[in-house]
């Protein structure tokens, strides 16, 4: 437990000048809490070091944070997680996107676990609202890019499952 209030207090400090992509400008520590939320309310995940990861998971990509500093604070398990989770930002942006889809049956449990409902969370966000200055072909897009990743996931959480195929069956989108 201390651990974990350990790394709400790290992402929130982490993140804290950093903004949603929604028209609101939601602050950007709803999105880690809300993905371990899910992790721990919707699907009982009760591992503190999956939902500490949860929290912590774009704080290596979105802000100064290195793989060092969360190995020393959290251990390596927890830093192991957020650093399978994290796009080279060296890449170009079509880059990072081609090498998620590529890469992603190479996730570790934990990792994919965490990765699903950051998935979960972010499609969510979307049928929400849509990003400041995006179209809906967009937002389409998105769904499509999503569509060929978290397939490749399945079979490690039948509720975090549960709840990807329906979101896409909303759309229309089939795999
Ligand atoms: P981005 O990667 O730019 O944005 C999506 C990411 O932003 C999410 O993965 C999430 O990442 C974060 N995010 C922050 N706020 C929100 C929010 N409110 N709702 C959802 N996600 C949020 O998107 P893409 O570049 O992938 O664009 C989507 C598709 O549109 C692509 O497949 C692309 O082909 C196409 N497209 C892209 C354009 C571009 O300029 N990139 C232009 C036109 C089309 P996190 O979990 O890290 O917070
Ligand atoms: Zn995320």
């Amino acid at each position: 437990m201390e651990k974990f209030m350990h790394a709400i207090q790290f992402a929130a400090y982490k993140h804290r000048f950093q903004k949603r992509k929604d028209p609101d400008q939601t602050p950007y520590i709803n999105h880690p809490i809300g993905v371990a939320h899910i992790l721990s309310n919707e699907v009982g995940v009760n591992d503190f070091d999956i939902l500490a990861a949860a929290l912590l998971h774009d704080t290596i990509e979105d802000t100064q944070t290195t793989f060092d500093e969360l190995q020393q604070e959290f251990g390596p398990r927890i830093a192991g997680i957020v650093a399978e989770l994290t796009d080279d930002k060296n890449l170009p942006k079509a880059e990072r996107k081609r090498l998620q889809i590529a890469n992603a049956d190479k996730l570790s449990s934990d990792a994919v676990i965490v990765r699903l409902a950051d998935k979960i969370y972010n499609l969510r966000d979307l049928n929400r609202c849509t990003p400041v200055g995006w179209s809906a072909e967009r937002v389409k897009e998105y769904f499509e890019w999503s569509s060929k990743i978290v397939p490749q996931l399945f079979g490690h959480n039948t509720q975090l499952d549960t709840i990807l195929k329906e979101l896409f069956l909303q759309k229309n989108i089939r795999f």
